[in-house]
Order: structure tokens, then C-alpha cells, then sequence
């Protein structure tokens, strides 16, 4: 018997999903929006043995949801179910670390014969854990393989280069990089910029990620030597 979350806003999916689920003996949860999921995933930390996961859902989208589940729990199985047929979708939520996915309209058959093979691995070993190449500070959450970045979980915009300095940052935190050494990490030697560009770039990446961004919390100016990372 395992217990199963299903976040999913369509009722009757969920209805149908929880009544052969519990035919088989499992115990279900069901979560109606992506708030209610979050609440139980990521605040209250719950454990589920698989937690299936509607990508279109009101308030917090399955994607985010599954970044946030993975951030908390690399072991916890997920699988996504999308009613978009997009190959570039599938392969995203595989990235965000869904550990299959299946597309709606789905044949009931098969999808419970997908949850009982995931619930069987789970059994007798953990599936590696995706790792992605990510920063964490403060309300911010960046991610290098896949070019996102949140605030408060609500999605900014940054350029390849911001990415750069972030990674930079990440890769120096606590210590005091010079304008030209941050130059020569994110621009390199072929790409000559000057360092108030640097300077220009910082204040960009305060004013998008910082919550006051006169007075940095993280990304610090050190007087005459350059700036320096802290989380
Ligand atoms: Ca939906």
C-alpha cells in the first residue's frame, strides 16, 4: 500500500484517479490547486511514496511544483501528467526531475500500470536524483542548466550574462572579486567590456533580485576592490 498525492484541478480526473487508486489499496490525497499542494509538499514537508502532478494548474504550475519537490526531496517519485502533447514539454518536466510523465487524455490501464511500476523501483532503489547545476539566497532560485530564475517564486528575466555573474558569484561566495577578474570569468579575454560595465551589470542584478536594492543583502560592493557574493 502506498500513499499517493494527486494534485490535479480537474475533479473528475481526480475523482477517477482516487477511486481505482484506492481499489488497489493504496491511500490518496488530493490536492485542488497548486497553493494546496505547495502547502502540503513544501511547508508541512509530507512525505508521499508518488505524488502525481497536473502541469496546468491555478496558482502554482506543476513545473514549479516539481522544482520545489526537488529542491526538498530528491527521492520522492513524480509523475507528471500533461495535456500538452509538445515534445519540448515532456522533455522540461523530465528535467525538472518528473520521473515519467504521461499525456492526458491518458488510457487508465496504462497509467496504472506506469504508478505501479514507479512505486515497484522505488522498492528496491532510490532512481538517481537529477542534479541541477543551481543558487539559492535569500527568496531567489536560479537555475543554470535550464535558464530559470524565480523570486518569491514568480519568474524574472535575465540575460546570459547576469546568468555569468550569478555563477560567478556562486562559484567565489565570501570572497572579494575584482571588477576585472569578474570581467575575465564572464566575458573572457575575447569579449572585451569595460569595468563600469560590470558596475552596470551589478546594479541590473540588484535591482531584479535584491528586496532593497540601494541597500544589498548579497551581492555586496567592497569599497576599492570590487564586490563580493554572500548568501
Ligand atoms: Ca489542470
Amino acid at each position: 500500500m502506498a500513499i499517493i498525492l494527486i494534485v490535479e484541478d480537474e475533479a473528475n480526473i481526480a475523482a477517477g484517479l482516487q477511486f481505482n487508486l484506492e481499489l488497489e489499496g493504496h491511500q490518496v490525497e488530493i490536492a485542488t490547486d497548486g497553493l494546496v499542494a505547495k502547502r502540503l509538499l513544501i511547508e508541512e514537508a509530507r512525505s508521499y511514496d508518488l505524488v502525481i502532478l497536473d502541469l496546468m494548474l491555478p496558482h502554482v504550475s506543476g513545473f514549479e511544483l516539481c522544482r520545489a519537490i526537488r529542491r526538498k526531496s530528491n527521492t520522492m517519485p513524480i509523475l507528471m501528467l500533461t495535456a500538452k502533447r509538445e515534445d519540448p514539454d515532456k522533455v522540461y518536466g523530465l528535467r525538472v526531475g518528473a520521473d515519467d510523465y504521461v499525456t492526458k487524455p491518458f488510457n487508465l490501464e496504462e497509467l496504472l500500470a506506469r504508478i505501479d511500476a514507479i512505486l515497484r523501483r522505488k522498492g528496491w532503489s532510490t532512481p538517481a536524483p537529477a542534479q541541477h547545476d543551481v543558487m539559492s539566497f535569500g527568496e531567489v532560485f536560479i537555475d543554470f542548466d535550464t535558464f530559470q530564475a524565480t523570486v518569491g517564486g514568480a519568474e524574472v528575466k535575465l540575460t546570459p550574462i547576469e546568468f555569468g555573474l550569478l555563477r560567478a558569484f556562486r562559484d567565489n561566495e565570501g570572497l572579494v572579486m575584482s571588477r576585472d577578474q569578474l570581467l575575465e570569468a564572464v566575458w573572457g579575454w575575447q569579449n572585451p567590456a569595460s569595468t563600469r560595465t560590470v558596475d552596470n551589470f551589478i546594479l541590473r542584478l540588484r535591482r531584479t533580485l535584491e528586496p532593497v536594492p540601494s541597500a544589498p543583502k548579497h551581492i555586496l560592493s567592497i569599497r576599492g576592490a570590487g564586490y563580493k557574493f554572500v548568501r
